[in-house]
């Protein structure tokens, strides 16, 4: 799709708001596809569904409680004259432990340098060298510089971008203040409409054959996290439900310099402040390479924390530190901290999920009608562990695969890769005894860290099993028994009764 073209077919004419909204009568003659969350992947799937007509749900105002909002460090794409995109998949590979699909990191790595140049002529304003190249900057785990960023912004600017663009899109209907709570499906398991609901607790079912899930992650489910904390998985719920098949659930990324100041979320300083120059002192010692990848580097800091050491983040010679990093500086003085000249108290805590609904190439998930996108797919591009700044790519690929899979969409047989889901995960949503958010988050924090061992996941599997009626236990549930099932020390984890590993990383229990 050429940019330019549906840009221009996107002047907004006749775009009222209240044109567009949705009418209460939602039950609609020729249904339209319904795409659930407005972060980037959500905005790239409704955006590149143009010209069909689609409907976007989103609990709040468009973008708001997006992660895509919150990334500081950027998109990574292979634009230099010395990379490629065989050396971007190399080191995605890599980083994942080489537990990534091959031909999904292959394919995705290669449509990155396209994406950044689509939202470069979307208008975002990517920082350029003296010479008016992009500025590229360096992450943790890439072998070249290739994140191409805005300030420490980038997803703010990416993300509303793409918004106001969608938001004068003719052929968007916006569903905002609504809140997507189950699928429905047919006898025959396909998907059939969405029940969404309003701030108020009115529901209302919406026909459809077509639902994009771009709900996000579920870091909002640990009780350290530097996720916002509407991130419940909530898209994981609703597809588990409905059958679909999920994987991947316990492959946790910890980013390793959360700002530890008792936030909740927790501010994130980051990968790029270390790419700068800034160093991690154990006790006033350096004990590790900051630009290994970030499981290396968080299970280092949380074997300094274990060892009762204080563990800081100094940035005090990076220079310019403040004018080059204005959102960490932000953050860091709400809570009194100058980052040019305090040592930053900082822990690991929970970042990304590199499970979460398995889709194949085009996004389809196990059930029929249904598609999964960005954070809340399982697409393996990460593997065990994700490497930095590929997750907002991710989202506009998978967007984008999505939104063309449905133009272009035969009806009849669902045909997919992904296959069918364990019985055993499908959970109703009956009535039982519910457990408070916070019982869960302290059980998965517990259960689920770094650090992790069978007779502690058991119990918390053993905890949420009676709770799954409620979404955010069901969730927990499923990442808690993926963990217990798989035993072995693998990506952002280390399993205490897995010596071999813990002793390969010289990580202590
Ligand atoms: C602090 C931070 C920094 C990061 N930095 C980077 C970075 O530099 N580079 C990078 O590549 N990645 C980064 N990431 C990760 C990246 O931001 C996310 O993986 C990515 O933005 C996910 O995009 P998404 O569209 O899938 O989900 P999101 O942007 O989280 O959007 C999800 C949307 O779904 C909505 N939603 C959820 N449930 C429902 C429901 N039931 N009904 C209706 N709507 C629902 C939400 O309200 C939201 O609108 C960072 C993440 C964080 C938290």
């Amino acid at each position: 799709m050429n940019p330019h073209e549906v840009l221009r077919s996107q002047a907004p004419s006749d775009t009222s708001r209240e044109r567009r909204s949705l009418s209460a009568a939602t039950r609609v003659a020729h249904p339209r596809p319904v795409i659930v969350g407005s972060g980037l992947a959500g905005l790239t799937a409704a955006w590149s569904l143009d010209p069909r007509n689609c409907i976007l749900v989103t609990p709040d105002r468009l973008t708001v409680g997006a992660a895509s909002l919150w990334a500081q460090g950027g998109i990574a794409a292979a634009l230099a004259d010395d990379d490629s995109p065989t050396l971007h998949a190399q080191d995605t590979l890599r980083a994942g432990a080489f537990a990534g699909d091959r031909d999904t990191v292959d394919r995705i790595t290669a449509a990155a340098p396209d994406v950044v140049q689509l939202l470069d002529q979307l208008g975002v304003p990517f920082d350029r060298t003296a010479d008016g190249h992009l500025d590229l900057a360096l992450e943790g785990g890439h072998s070249r510089r290739r994140v191409a960023h805005a300030g420490d912004h980038s997803g703010a600017t990416i993300t509303t971008a793409l918004a106001h663009v969608v938001s004068h899109a003719p052929h968007i209907e916006l569903l905002e203040g609504h809140t997507a709570t189950r699928l429905v499906t047919d006898q025959s398991g396909a998907v059939r409409g969405i029940i969404v609901q309003d701030a108020s607790g009115t529901r209302r079912e919406i026909d459809t054959d077509a639902v994009i899930l771009a709900t996000g992650g579920m870091g909002g489910l640990f009780a350290h996290t530097t996720n916002p904390t509407t991130a419940l998985g909530q898209g994981v719920a609703l597809a588990a439900r409905a059958g679909a098949r999920t994987d991947d659930l316990h492959l946790v990324q910890f980013h390793p310099t959360a700002l530890d100041v008792g936030r909740d979320p927790m501010p994130l300083l980051t990968e790029a402040l270390r790419g700068a120059g800034a160093v991690l002192l154990a006790d006033d010692a350096r004990f590790v390479d900051e630009l290994q990848p970030r499981d290396v580097v968080a299970a280092a800091v949380w074997e300094q924390l274990t060892d009762g050491r204080r563990v800081r983040l100094d940035a005090r010679a990076v220079l310019d530190v403040r004018t080059r990093f204005p959102s960490v500086s932000a953050l860091a003085e709400e809570s009194g901290l100058d980052i040019a000249h305090d040592l930053l108290p900082v822990r690991p805590a929970v970042h990304y999920s590199m499970g979460g609904v398995t889709t194949d190439a085009r996004g389809r998930t196990s059930v029929p009608g249904l598609w999964a996108i960005g954070e809340v797919s399982r697409t393996g591009l990460h593997g065990a562990n994700r490497l930095a700044s590929n997750s907002l790519l991710e989202a506009v690929v998978t967007g984008q695969a999505a939104a063309q899979d449905i133009s272009t969409r035969a009806t009849g047989r669902w045909d997919t890769s992904v296959p069918s889901a364990d019985p055993e995960t499908v959970a109703p949503a009956t009535t039982g005894a519910s457990l408070p958010l916070e019982r869960a988050r302290e059980l998965l924090d517990t259960a689920c860290g770094v650090l992790r061992d069978g007779p502690t996941l058991q119990s918390a599997v053993d905890q949420l099993s009676a709770h799954t009626a409620g979404d955010g236990a069901y969730v927990a549930w499923l990442i808690a028994r993926s963990a217990l099932a798989h035993p072995h020390s693998i990506g952002g984890h280390r399993r205490t009764d897995d010596p071999g590993a813990l002793a390969l990383h010289g990580v202590s229990a």
